[in-house]
This record gives C-alpha cells, sequence and structure tokens, in this order.
C-alpha cells in the first residue's frame, strides 16, 4: 500500500514546477549568484507581504534568530527566555551568539509558551543567570503564541521580544500577521516549512531600519563597503536562485494556507466522537497548521494502526531540547521546571498536511481517523 507521507516537498515542486523552473533558469542566466538582484526583491517583497518595513535574508532560519540577537548586541553576558518545545534551532541560535537559554514550560493546550511563567521571571530572575535581554517566542504548529501579555511584560522590563515564526508564515493573532509584533521576527524557509525554498533559506523581518541596516551588514562578514568589515560579522546569505523560487512560490502561500485550515477542518470533523481532541484553536488567532498535532498516551500504537491505514504521521518533537544529551543538566529551567513541556514529548504526533493533498488522499487519513472513534 502506498503510505501518505507526513510531508512531502517533492509535491510542493511539482504543483509550482513551471514558474520554480523559469525562476531558476532566471537566475542562473543572470551571471550573478549571491545578493543580488533576486535577493533585494524578494525582501522587498516579503516585507510587503508580511507588512513590514524592512526584511533581510539569510542563510536559514537558526541563522537568522542569532543575526537578530547579533543585531541587538545580545551574545555572552546575556540570558534569552525561550521554550524547551521547539526545533532544537532555536535554542542552537542563542547558544550560537554565546548568551544562555532559560527554557520556560509551555501551555499544554497550545503547546506555546505559558505568559505566566514568561512574566514571572522577568519580574523576579532567577538567581545566578546574567540578565535576560530577550525572550524568542515561538508561533509553533502554525498558531501564534499568547503574545499580548508577554509583548506587555518585555516592553515593561526593557526586553527584546523575537518572533520564531519559522512555523507560522501568515499566521495571525486578532487580524495582525505575526512577526510584525515584536522587535523582530526570524523566519525559515527550509523546504517543508509553509513558504520553502529547495535548498535552505531563512529570513527575518522588522521595523526598525537601523536594526535591519546593522544586520545586513553582519550577514556579509561586518561590510557596509565591499571588503572592509566595519563591526564583527558573520556568513549568512541567501543565494540568487534560492531567491528566485522563493519570489515564485509567495504568491501561493496565502492560498497554501487557506488549503491547509481547509484539510485541517476536515481532520476535526472525523475526529468527531472518537479519543482525540482536535488541535486548539487560540481565540482571535488564525492558524496556518505547519503541523496538525493531536496527542495520545500510546502514541506507537496509535502510529502504527495509521499506518497499516496508509497514513503516515511524525513526531514534533520527541523529546524536549533540556532532555538532549547536547544540552541535558547544563541549560537551566525556569521555575515551573518543564513538566508540561515533557508530558507533550511523549504524547504528540503530527498528522500529513500539505497543501498538495489530493481528495482522495484526505479521505483516506479522514476514514482511518473515523476507524479510532469506531474501536
Ligand atoms: C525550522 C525551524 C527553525 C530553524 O530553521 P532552519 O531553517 O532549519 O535553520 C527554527 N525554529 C523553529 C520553530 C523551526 O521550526
Amino acid at each position: 500500500m502506498q503510505i501518505i507521507p507526513q510531508a512531502d516537498p517533492g509535491a510542493g515542486y511539482r504543483a509550482q514546477k513551471a514558474e520554480i523552473d523559469a525562476a531558476v533558469a532566471r537566475a542562473l542566466n543572470s551571471g550573478w549568484y549571491i545578493l543580488g538582484k533576486e535577493g533585494e526583491a524578494f525582501e522587498r517583497e516579503f516585507a510587503a507581504w508580511l507588512g513590514t518595513t524592512r526584511a533581510v535574508s539569510c542563510a536559514n532560519g537558526t541563522d537568522a534568530l542569532a543575526l537578530i540577537l547579533r543585531g541587538l548586541g545580545i551574545g555572552e553576558g546575556c540570558t534569552v527566555a525561550t521554550v524547551s518545545h521547539t526545533a532544537v534551532a532555536t535554542v542552537a541560535a542563542i547558544e550560537m551568539c554565546g548568551a544562555v537559554p532559560l527554557l520556560l514550560d509551555i501551555d499544554p493546550d497550545t503547546y506555546t509558551m505559558d505568559p505566566d511563567e514568561l512574566v514571572a521571571v522577568l519580574e523576579d530572575p532567577p538567581p545566578g543567570l546574567p540578565p535576560i535581554k530577550a525572550a524568542i517566542v515561538v508561533h509553533l504548529y502554525g498558531q501564534s503564541a499568547d503574545l499580548h501579555p508577554m509583548l506587555e511584560a518585555c516592553r515593561a522590563n526593557g526586553v527584546a521580544l523575537i518572533e520564531d515564526c519559522a512555523q507560522a508564515h501568515g499566521a495571525k493573532l486578532n487580524g495582525v500577521t505575526v512577526g510584525t509584533m515584536g522587535t523582530a521576527a526570524a523566519f525559515s524557509l527550509y523546504p517543508t516549512k509553509n513558504l520553502g525554498a529547495l535548498g535552505d533559506g531563512g529570513v527575518l523581518a522588522t521595523d526598525d531600519f537601523e536594526l535591519a541596516d546593522r544586520i545586513a551588514a553582519i550577514r556579509q562578514y561586518g561590510w557596509k563597503e565591499r571588503y572592509i568589515s566595519s563591526m564583527v560579522g558573520v556568513n549568512s546569505r541567501l543565494d540568487e536562485i534560492q531567491a528566485a523560487i522563493l519570489r515564485a512560490r509567495l504568491p501561493f502561500l496565502d492560498a497554501g494556507n487557506a488549503r491547509r485550515r481547509a484539510i485541517a477542518d476536515a481532520y476535526d470533523v472525523a475526529l468527531d466522537g472518537g479519543p482525540f481532541s482536535p488541535p486548539e484553536r487560540r481565540d482571535g488567532a488564525e492558524h496556518v497548521f505547519h503541523q496538525y498535532v493531536l496527542r495520545s498516551a500510546n502514541r506507537t500504537e496509535v502510529m502504527a494502526k495509521l499506518r497499516q491505514m496508509g497514513v503516515g504521521s511524525g513526531i514534533h518533537y520527541p523529546v524536549p531540547v533540556h532532555l538532549q544529551s547536547a544540552y541535558q543538566g547544563r541549560v537551566p529551567l525556569g521555575p515551573a521546571g518543564c513538566a508540561e513541556t515533557e508530558r507533550a514529548a511523549q504524547e504528540v504526533f503530527s498528522l500529513p498536511m500539505y497543501p498538495e493533498l489530493t481528495a482522495e488522499q484526505i479521505g483516506q487519513v479522514c476514514e482511518a481517523l473515523r476507524a479510532f472513534a469506531h474501536g
């Protein structure tokens, strides 16, 4: 039996093949391959789509986070609060800059940072840590975190709020697109993300012109002028082929997100009366379903049964960052201790979710979900 894959970036390419192939040919024929017209146009078009004044492209989403931190002067001698229930990239970016990550727990219904715990550590920082200079809030699985109380607490304490939008291109909170509310926002353009390149890519966005200029220099050796580093930088550039591909794909993003929501609605209906609760939709939030995540105390059996019915599934993520061997016993946790994070990591699993799923495939997933309701 054909198994419906949980993610299928090849289907994404085939659906937009004509536009993507033309964009690649244009970039190849231009004779200019790194930081040129395609990249500049992508930055302009992405900023316009998002609703920020500036976007700066870079090599990947991890670098987008790290570049924001570097641009804000956050590194050694600073603590950055974030969550442990995330792609390890979020935490890796903090350590790349020399800062200490402080890992907070999540709200178990939406899997995003518990705002009460962030407020608590900003008001009463854990002893023995350098001062908290930023919070990286992850809009996980395609849904906005409970941003407003966190924005308010960060503002009151002079702390930067950085939005990790790697899974949330186009998600909204009370009608406002995520990535426009914090100090700056980082997006991954990895092939499986809601907006994906066909290789690595990242972009960050901000309304702060000076910050954007500083970051644009840092991403290329700290150059403002060719061959002259005016500050310490790195090399994190988006190439012209990926930029051209992203320009070809950006016009499809909103329709792709709408299609993901329609698929999620179909899954919700199929779950009715069964043992699994559909993913929680936060009041006022427009979810873009990077992942459609369920939970079960018997995840292994459930995933095996799905597979027997031709439905692939995945786990995002199986081990919290603070329990992975590279981090265990070394990274500080917030006062709540990440109990909800640990429980979620043992129970979550993700169903197939991408705009190219066919009606037939969606029907097959729904049939499998209905089978659980009937024993
Ligand atoms: C994918 C992802 C990243 C990192 O992006 P890369 O492009 O793989 O470096 C960061 N944060 C989250 C939440 C992600 O899902």
